[in-house]
């Protein structure tokens, strides 16, 4: 086995809840809950291309997900359902990386039908992309407590 190796993007079977949808909320699109879903549950495997951090310097985009070893996933494809989760400063969900560069994003506390999927995106993201526009999320454009 080598160090390095790259992950087909074409044959492996990506994981995706049975009781999620993407729909149109309050704020755009978002994924939500048609079904109860529980804590430690798999929501979505976040899945696209791997890059190195220098294709993902070049390449750029809101699709970005940073991974260990200076590594990232563009996660742009719309067959990505992981990509219509919205940021949340108090999320319900969080990303998990796993063995093999895979990204999954995972419930952190028992979910009920109808709510939204949201995850932090991270100080980076929600400073560049969130905050000059309004956090709208429902914490009042301020951002988690612990960033406060
Ligand atoms: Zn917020």
């Amino acid at each position: 086995m080598g160090t390095s190796y790259r992950y087909d993007t074409t044959i492996m079977k990506r994981q995706v809840h049975k009781n999620v949808k993407v729909k149109r909320g309050a704020h755009g699109l978002g994924l939500f809950a048609t079904g109860p879903v529980k804590k430690a549950a798999v929501v979505a495997e976040y899945w696209g291309e791997i890059l190195t951090e220098e294709e993902a310097n070049s390449r750029g985009g809101k699709y970005l997900f940073e991974l260990e070893k200076q590594k990232a996933i563009d996660g742009k494809s719309r067959k990505n359902v992981a990509r219509y989760i919205n940021h949340s400063c108090s999320p319900n969900c969080e990303p998990q990386e796993h063995e093999k560069q895979r990204i999954f994003i995972v419930a952190k506390r028992d979910i009920t039908p109808g709510e939204e999927f949201g995850y932090n995106y991270g100080k980076e993201y929600w400073d560049k992309h969130i905050k000059p526009i309004g956090c709208r999320c429902g914490c009042g454009g301020k951002g988690p407590k612990r960033w406060r």
